[in-house]
């Protein structure tokens, strides 16, 4: 039997998302809850995608251009199993509670606060802390890129602290947040909130991290410092990231030596709008001095969180276990490598 799945909102994370949930067998795509009847309204349309809008205004702009609405997110919410939340990160608090009133369970993402959820995702570190909730929170690109890979190195080389400072990319490349030209420290004040949400995930590891904004709309790249119990070698840490899951090791011996190549690999791998889901960790960054690591990684912001979103769908309603369902996800998405 087919999961019956809603989304709410069809921006940057919410398409995608919908577009792979489409390619889910296991899955059904009942409809999408959507304000506007834009170009991504009218070509979702021509694909078969059901639309439901939150207000008879939102019904009466779209009869306006044409385009079919299938009813109200209301309806939307009664008629699923689960239903994922991407609007943008203000409206959690209204949304938890229709969710919660109908009896939907609900995924929301990392623009919300960890205290909206039960419990924060990041499908190999902690799937199996979502079975049975009601409301799961697939955490941010950056903590799902930190995640996955320390969880990783400190599982095999014992990690005592981990240091990353942030470079992240302004606005998403649809520039829907306008043009910039500066660079800000974000925040001003130290720790970043990354630190703090990979322990919503990863509670036992000591991180702190900072971040500046540049003037870039491909990926955010992390500078990793990170402080290990016993020494190590570059070749035993790129061995554990090779046999981790969704973690993409490259090498600016290939000519990748920045965000414009890391973007461009994901249109010459042909993936579905060239997104890359893996943390992208440079092989030959990877330096050990003493007990201390260093090395480069790329985070595509648009693309990390989908094969969680996709995975904490099946593990809320416990229809797979966490290899099953990454195996399963990451087939469909092309993704290679381990699965556990
Ligand atoms: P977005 O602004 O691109 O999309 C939000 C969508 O919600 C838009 O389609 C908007 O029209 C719609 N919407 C607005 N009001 C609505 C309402 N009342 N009901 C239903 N839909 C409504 O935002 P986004 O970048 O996709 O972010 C969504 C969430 O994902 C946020 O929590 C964000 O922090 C998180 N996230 C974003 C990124 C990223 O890089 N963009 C990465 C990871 C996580």
């Amino acid at each position: 039997m087919s999961i019956k799945v809603g989304i709410n909102g069809f921006g940057v994370i919410g398409r995608r998302v919908a577009y792979a949930v489409n390619k889910q067998e296991d899955m059904e795509l009942i409809g999408i809850g959507k304000t506007s009847p834009d170009y991504k309204a009218k070509i979702g349309i021509e694909k078969g995608f059901n639309f439901y809008v939150p207000e008879d205004s939102h019904k009466e702009k779209f009869n306006k251009t044409g385009l079919k609405v299938s009813g109200s997110i209301d309806e939307l919410i009664e008629k699923v199993d689960i239903i994922v939340d991407a609007t943008p990160g203000s409206l959690g608090e209204m949304y938890r509670e229709k969710y919660l009133n109908a009896k939907t369970p609900a995924l929301f993402q990392g623009g919300e606060s960890k205290d909206l959820a039960e419990v924060s995702f990041v499908a190999q570190c902690n799937y199996e802390n979502s079975t049975g909730k009601n409301v799961v929170r697939v955490v941010s690109c950056n903590t799902t890129g930190l995640s996955r890979v320390l969880s990783s190195i400190d599982n095999v080389h014992d990690i005592s602290k981990v240091t990353s400072v942030i470079a992240r990319r302004a606005v998403d490349p649809d520039l829907p947040k306008g043009m910039v030209d500066s660079v800000s420290l974000d925040p001003v004040s130290v720790p970043s909130h990354h630190g703090p949400d990979v322990s919503t995930i990863l509670p036992d590891l000591d991180i702190v991290t900072m971040a500046i904004k540049i003037p870039t709309t491909h990926n955010h790249v992390h500078s990793l410092i990170i402080d290990l119990n016993s020494s190590t070698t570059p070749d035993a840490i790129i061995d554990t990231l090779k046999n981790t899951p969704r973690v993409m090791l490259v090498s600016s011996k290939e000519g990748i030596k920045s965000t414009a190549h890391t973007f461009d690999l994901g249109r010459e791998l042909g993936r579905d709008r060239g997104d890359i889901y893996e943390s992208m960790i440079w092989e030959d960054s990877i330096t050990v001095i003493g007990n201390r690591a260093y090395m480069y990684m790329a985070v595509a912001q648009e693309a990390i969180v989908l094969p969680e979103n996709v995975d904490a769908i099946r593990a809320v309603l416990n229809t797979a276990t966490r290899e099953e369902s990454i195996k399963t996800t990451n087939d469909s998405l092309c993704i290679g490598g381990p699965t556990s």
